[in-house]
């Protein structure tokens, strides 16, 4: 059986490793003859017995008939694509490119599943690069939808089509890219990384923390941490490195310290048994203190604002009463404050300070506004409290903060109050933006990025990054949910606190927000 809808009948691969292996797989399933090359015979091997344990596991073993094992690359002579899948060092490819141009006729495309590296560079060292492109599968190939080909400079019309319509053959979503560093998804997700390991290495929280709130609080499927044990964070810190270099030292790209560390020590991940997390059970630590809810039968006040969307919903849900200032001798369980700065925060917060009793927690939302800075807008920031409001109703986390010299009684007051809204507690140090605003608005300043500088228009952007990574939404579509506004005021707002270029809003943000 072979599958001809493509006009391509037979898939070279070179590189038996975790993608060559996983791309072959995925080929037999879809019904292609496939040519395996690995220069090791024990890496052939490894990928040979990844494959026949799958191909076994779905009832397919017929289908292992189709498949050649080779450590030679002249026995990709006669396939229609040959697909690389070997180590990610540009002078690694050239060299295999260098060979498949003198081995395989002038009508075989030869495809990079390269995941940074220039696909233009890799086409130059060849005779034909009107026949290179771009084949970029996400792990494990054979479950992941998302398949990016990337027209280098030379890449003609014909190589382009064909490689769409072998992805759709193979059952996958494919999305036509421009050769720029990191493609859609490598560059989309690197804040992702690079601002977790930027609070880590700020002590804002520890891994497990950013994790939980990640997942729990945003959604996602993996917190950074976890998702780099998993991925190696040998190859991500090569990818933050390798995207880095390419663009000349952007520093939204930089590599952080605490990956080169983590190298160092040996700690690579999962395959090492250690990187953030230690293997040895599997377990992931557990970070959520035990909270006792509070009754929820009393007064709440919530100013107004919009920086907590859903959240008055939330407390009258829990049985609180919400109003908009307590009467007479009413004690509220809290007042919270969700204006935004623009909303005139400062008179608000200063004119609740004066008005409540001291014993009243003041929870305040500060996604734009540290908690530094709101202590000055008051008599006696002894009861002041930040939280993140942006992303409290749509997960399951409230991340708190407090200051020096907030005591235990109001802090723990502030706990129940959320704990009684049905959020999971985590408390994290002073730092503009919090965790989850502080990621997710960089996720969507990347992706504006991207679409600014014509990497793909926004739709396969948000498209890209559900199907390759899983994102819980597209993160074009979540800015909007969010309010371009406010995803723009977080940015500016890290801007005005760190001062440095990392953080400089993308002017499509910008005049979306306007
Ligand atoms: P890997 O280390 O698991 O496998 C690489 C394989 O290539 C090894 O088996 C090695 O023996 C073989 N190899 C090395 N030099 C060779 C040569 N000259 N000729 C033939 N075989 C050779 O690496 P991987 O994770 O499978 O990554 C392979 C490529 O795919 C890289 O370019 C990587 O950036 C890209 N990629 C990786 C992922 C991922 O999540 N691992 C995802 C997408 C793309």
């Amino acid at each position: 059986m072979s599958n001809k809808t493509s006009g391509i009948e037979t898939i070279g691969i070179v590189g038996a490793g975790t993608m060559g292996s996983g791309i072959a797989l995925a080929a037999l399933y879809a019904g292609f003859e496939v040519v395996l090359q690995d220069e090791f015979s024990e890496a052939l091997q490894k990928g040979n017995a990844y494959i026949q344990k799958f191909l076994e596991k779905k009832d397919q073993t017929e289908r292992a008939k189709a498949l050649t094992l080779a450590d030679d690359l002249k026995a990709l002579t006669g396939c229609d694509v040959v697909i690389e899948a070997a180590l990610e060092q540009l002078e690694v490819k050239h060299e295999i490119f260098a060979k498949l141009d003198e081995i395989c006729g002038p009508d075989t495309i030869l495809a990079s599943n390269t995941s940074t590296l220039s696909v233009t560079a890799i086409a130059a060292n060849t005779q034909h690069p009107e026949r290179v492109a771009g084949m970029h599968f996400f792990n494990p190939a054979p479950v992941l939808p998302l398949v990016e080909v990337i027209r280098a400079a030379q890449t003609s019309d014909a190589t382009i089509d064909a490689l769409m319509a072998l992805a759709e053959a193979l059952g996958k979503t494919p999305v036509l890219v421009s050769d720029t560093p990191g493609f859609i998804v490598n560059r989309v997700a690197r804040p992702f990384y690079g601002e977790a390991l930027r609070l880590l290495g700020e002590g804002v929280a520890n891994h497990a923390q950013i994790d939980q709130i990640v997942e729990q609080g945003g959604g996602f499927r993996m917190g950074p941490f976890r998702l780099m044990d998993l991925i190696g964070i040998d190859i991500n810190a090569g990818a933050m490195r390798s995207m880095y270099e390419q663009t000349f030292g952007e520093p939204r790209y930089r590599p952080h310290p605490i990956q080169m560390q983590k190298l160092a020590e040996g700690a690579l991940g999962r395959k090492s048994g250690r990187g953030f997390y230690t293997y040895a059970d599997g377990q992931a630590e557990e970070v959520f203190p035990e909270i006792k809810a509070d009754g929820g039968q009393s007064q709440l006040v919530i100013s107004e604002g919009s920086w907590a969307p859903g959240l008055a919903e939330l407390c009258a849900e829990a049985g609180y009463e919400v109003v908009p200032v307590a009467d007479g001798d009413q004690k509220p369980a809290a007042c919270i404050v969700v204006a935004g700065r623009g909303e005139e925060a400062a008179r608000l917060v200063s004119w609740y300070d004066q008005a409540l009793d001291p014993g009243v927690p003041l929870i305040v939302q500060c996604a734009d506004t540290t908690l530094s800075e709101i202590a000055t807008w008051m008599q006696n920031p002894r009861g002041l409290i930040g939280f993140d409001g942006l992303f409290l109703a749509t997960g399951k986390v409230a991340t708190l903060c407090a200051l020096e010299g907030v005591s235990s009684d109001l802090r723990g007051k502030a706990e129940a109050l959320f704990a009684a809204l049905g959020r999971r507690v985590i408390w994290v140090g002073e730092s503009p933006a919090l965790v989850l605003p502080r990621i997710v608005c960089q996720l969507v300043n990347e992706a504006a990025f991207a679409e600014l500088e014509g990497v793909v228009d926004g739709e396969t952007i948000d498209l890209a990054m559900r199907l390759g990574v899983n994102y819980p939404q597209g993160p074009l579509e979540w800015g909007a949910a969010l309010g371009h506004d406010k995803v723009l005021a977080v940015l500016d707002h890290l801007y005005t606190e760190y001062h440095e270029e990392r953080y400089r809003a993308c002017i499509l943000l910008r005049r979306w927000a306007r």
